[in-house]
């Protein structure tokens, strides 16, 4: 076990992380200091890793920041693979990453994984108590109590930044019929296998009542406690259901217990929403939750494009982080369809940064707008290596314009010897 930290040593990075944080948040370290010290904002980054890793904070008023999911399942279990995709995700600039893995050997996974990450990573204990559950007698019923506890300590013990774990579901939930009366019942997959579980040994959910023992582990290791919603909806029939909202009760009683034990918490959300609910949903969830750091996966908009869950999420994660959510979880064009293969992970991640910052433009946040600004002064100047080096996805109109028949021309192949940008330039005029 780590040694004992006061509250504050848990919360509050060394002093050149918390001050790299704050200039890249273009704020004070006394400012963001306060941010994390009351719960508004979290450092993503474990004691062993905070000073190796590019760490970031979530929180409010800072930029909204990105992940990307990846990981082997029992279907498809390939290291290299999954490891390709841990590097395309980081190159297209997502601050954090998930390993989701449940395929081979998980924790060796992990293990290499967290050894090539160069940004927070993120895992979901739960998938390797079931995944060890099933090799011993095939069904999630096996996993035990102390497996389950086991599995937050080990991903602690390895170095994990941040683990979700579904404590949030519980008995009574389960036995109001909420679920019985959803379109698509419970679609978190922790949360099923955890539901699962408590209906076969009809007992409470492990992670709520042993909940004091994973705030031990977490502040010991400086884990961020991400605490999933098991009852996230999974279409728009469901969105803001009495499922939903009786957890999300539930979720703000856990976060006040872990900021009373000095851990730091964020708490997850939706989820498909259609797009007049997104902003009612984020700041109810914030609301219940104190002001908690709020990490949305999408929010999906509609139910009907399969094969292009990158758009439908990136509309409705604009608007999440326009209205308060402060962490993006992106989603691929595979989602509902097959695992995610290497472009779409950079696509889904590239879609992701797209929603982020222009709910950022829009929720007024410092420095980025300035971005925009830079962009448009290069692109009145027909500064073409200048538009590139400031587009978010620097590769694609670099290679879109090569491509063309512009060749040497100033302008591009849309408007050729009629550029707008060109025929009103002072140069021409004069
Ligand atoms: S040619 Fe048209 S599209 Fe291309 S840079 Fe000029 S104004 Fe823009």
């Amino acid at each position: 076990m780590s040694p004992a930290r006061s509250h504050a040593d848990s919360l509050v990075p060394p002093e050149a992380v918390l001050q790299r944080l704050a200039a890249e948040e273009h704020t004070t370290s006394d400012a963001l200091r306060e941010l994390l010290l009351d719960g508004r904002a979290t450092v993503l980054g474990s004691h062993a890793r905070v000073g190796q890793i590019r760490a970031c904070v979530v929180g409010a008023g800072l930029r909204t920041k990105v992940n990307a999911n990846f990981g082997t399942s029992a279907l498809s279990s390939d290291l290299v693979g999954e490891l390709h995709k841990l590097d395309v995700a980081i190159e297209a600039g997502a601050d954090a990453v998930m390993d989701l893995s449940t395929g081979g050997d998980i924790r060796a996974v992990r293990g290499a994984v967290l050894a090539r990450a160069s940004v927070p990573v993120g895992t979901v204990p739960v998938y390797e108590a079931a995944v060890q559950a099933a090799g011993r007698s095939g069904g999630p019923t096996a996993m035990t109590l102390d497996s389950l506890i086991a599995a937050v300590r080990n991903h602690a013990e390895q170095g994990v930044d941040f683990q979700t774990v579904h404590a949030s579901i519980t008995r009574s939930q389960l036995s109001s019929g909420a679920v019985e009366r959803r379109r698509t019942g419970i679609v978190s997959r922790g949360g099923a296998l955890l539901a699962c579980w408590m209906r076969a040994h009809d007992a409470e959910n492990p992670y709520y009542e042993r909940f004091d023992e994973v705030l031990d582990i977490c502040r010991g290791y400086g884990v961020t406690l991400s605490l999933g919603d098991s009852m996230r909806p999974g279409c728009l029939a469901d969105a803001g259901d009495e499922a939903q909202m009786t957890e999300v009760a539930v979720l703000g009683g856990l976060v006040q217990r872990a900021r009373d034990a000095g851990v730091r918490v964020i708490v997850e959300g939706p989820g498909h929403v259609p797009l007049h609910e997104v902003a009612a949903q984020v700041t109810a969830i914030k609301r219940a939750c104190h002001g908690v750091p709020l990490y949305v996966l999408g929010p999906l908009v509609t139910d009907v494009a399969p094969g292009y869950d990158h758009i439908t999420s990136a509309i409705g994660g604009t608007l999440a982080a326009m209205s308060g959510a402060d962490f993006l979880c992106y989603v691929t064009r595979a989602e509902h369809v097959r695992l995610p293969n290497a472009d779409d992970v950079r696509e889904g991640v590239i879609a992701c940064r797209i929603a982020a910052h222009a709910g950022d433009v829009a929720a007024g946040l410092p420095g980025a707008r300035e971005w925009d600004e830079a962009m448009a002064t290069a692109r009145k100047a027909l500064d073409w290596p200048g538009q590139f080096a400031l587009a978010i996805d620097p590769t694609l109109p670099a290679e879109m314009r090569a491509h063309s028949d512009a060749g040497d021309a100033a302008e591009c192949t849309m408007c050729g010897p009629l550029c707008s940008m060109r025929v009103t330039s002072s140069e021409v005029l004069a």
